[in-house]
């Protein structure tokens, strides 16, 4: 029997997994989410004994049932390869008594790549398992990471073409670079003038967008989505939270069943979301921190059970987290409001309607293994200098995030369970902020000057994602405003 994912919004809906992956969105702007998450099969103790792909593989099977377990294998071996640059894939490293992590080493040295890396893979696959004909067509918003682990994953992946939203205000310089100087026939990066929930709420408008959809099929094009609300990005998370039990175990830092606390650094509610899943299938993990920058929408949800985006978004040094609706978060109400389509899509009315919206309190109850909390631009960047002066471990700036809302986390609760602090991004793509952390009078040096000084502080060689862009061409200057969304695509698909 295949495990079948359901709508969030529609209670008639359902789709086996590559079904799911190759439509991005269900109707209405409902998201797929599993019937129920499936139990691990295989023990820790056998899962500490094998390799990342082993353990995707073991994760994934389960996810993933309609796909052959030679599909499955193709799949995770094409994308869990030499593209990274340690054979663990996700890396862990002990610092100041907690574990970081690392989930920076593919090649765009944001922990996107992670699900981005093998997304193409299986969206091809489910494409050809599904009879698909038309060319699909990936539209992804971003807050900076997401589009050049995309545009890496799809860049000349035959029968696709992905389009990229950015905000052309909200990126760090070296993210803009990267996506700007994207190779490939089949890539197209766009600058909004707008954040990233208008580029977020303009992609989704597009799928939800019926008569648009129709012209699509005429012209032979059909969309999906390599945002996370496609769950062929989620599923590929959970393993790196499986793995890195197992390999804790495997280290002898933890007992067999002993539980952690995970602190990811969260944005739109995904990486965190994949954190639940893997607990809900039997990883013992007690905690779930989910750490804002001063965008703190989800800290004030989980204090008061309201979700209220009505507020200035803030841009802040931590851009991949500058978000005020943080779409998996309808996954997690969907599950806690009894797995009913219908209340979910009253409270997304709600959000889309008034901004805003309050859960029940057996609701919240049912929350209660998420603690939320947030740090300010100044608790961030005195986090980098702290860990920096106290290891000689660098950070990048939503890894700060995390490692300073760690520390209100102890304080407030006295917990000393060992935790693992989830580190999203390389520092070589935010140097500015990172060296300025360190020492402000770096300001006045250029992007280039501060990777070299990046490098001879921190003694970790200048990863190659960051030699491709010193001195590769821009490619890619497209400018549009937020309402010219839909006209970028018609006019990239030759179909006004
Ligand atoms: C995307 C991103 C995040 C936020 O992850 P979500 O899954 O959106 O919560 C955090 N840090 C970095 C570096 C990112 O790229």
């Amino acid at each position: 029997m295949d495990l079948l994912y359901r709508s969030t919004r529609n209670n008639e809906e359902t789709a086996k997994a590559s079904e799911a992956i190759l439509r991005g969105l269900a109707g209405e702007g409902g998201l797929y989410v599993p019937e129920q998450i499936p139990a691990l099969d295989k023990s820790m103790e056998e899962l500490s004994g094998m390799s990342y792909q082993d353990v995707a593989y073991e994760v994934m099977k389960l996810f993933l049932t309609d796909f052959t377990e030679e599909e499955l294998r193709h799949c995770i071996n094409s994308a869990y390869d030499k593209k990274f640059d340690t054979p663990h894939i996700a890396e862990l490293v002990k610092k100041d008594g907690k574990y970081f992590l690392e989930l920076f080493h593919g090649a765009t040295i944001a922990f996107k790549d992670m699900a981005l890396s093998i997304l193409p893979y299986l969206l091809t696959t489910s494409a050809r398992k599904n009879h698909v004909k038309n060319e699909i067509v990936i539209l992804t918003a971003t807050s900076g990471d997401t589009g050049k682990a995309a545009l890496a994953g799809f860049a000349d992946v035959p029968g696709t073409k992905i389009i990229v939203f950015y905000p052309k205000h909200g990126v760090s310089p070296i993210q803009e670079k990267q996506m700007i100087t994207q190779r490939g026939e089949n890539t197209y990066v766009i600058g909004i003038e707008g954040n990233f929930d208008d580029a977020q709420t303009g992609v989704k408008k597009m799928f939800s967008d019926t008569a648009l959809a129709e012209e699509m099929a005429a012209a032979g094009y059909q969309f999906s989505s390599a945002n996370s609300i496609n769950i062929g990005r989620l599923v590929p998370q959970v393993v790196y939270y499986v793995y890195t039990y197992a390999a804790l175990l495997a280290q002898g830092e933890i007992a067999d069943g002993e539980q952690i606390n995970v602190d990811v650094p969260t944005g739109n509610f995904g990486n965190i979301l994949a954190a639940y899943y893997a607990k809900q299938m039997g990883v013992p993990i007690a905690k779930l921190i989910c750490a804002s920058n001063e965008n703190k929408v989800l800290f004030d949800f989980f204090s008061s059970g309201c979700y209220d985006k009505n507020r200035e978004f803030i841009l802040t040094s931590s851009p991949s987290m500058d978000i005020l609706i943080s779409s998996n978060l309808e996954r997690l109400i969907y599950q806690t409001a009894g797995r009913d389509a219908e209340k979910n899509s009253a409270y997304m009315k709600a959000l889309n309607e008034a901004g805003r919206y309050e859960i029940t309190d057996e609701m919240r109850e049912q929350m209660k293994d998420f603690y939320g909390n947030y740090a300010s631009e100044e608790e961030t960047a005195a986090a980098i200098k702290k860990i920096y002066e106290q290891t000689g471990y660098i950070m990048d700036t939503h890894t700060a995030v995390a490692e300073s809302v760690y520390e209100k986390y102890m304080a407030d609760t006295k917990d000393d369970t060992k935790t693992v602090i989830v580190s999203t991004a390389s520092p070589y793509k935010f140097t500015r902020s990172v060296m300025n952390a360190i020492d402000p009078a770096y300001d006045a040096q250029s992007d280039f000057a501060l990777v070299d000084e990046l490098e001879r502080l921190s003694g970790v060689p200048v990863p190659q994602a960051i030699e491709d862009i010193r001195s590769a061409p821009v490619l890619h200057d497209t400018v549009c405003e937020k309402e010219e969304m839909c006209s970028q695509v018609k006019r990239i698909l030759g179909i006004q």
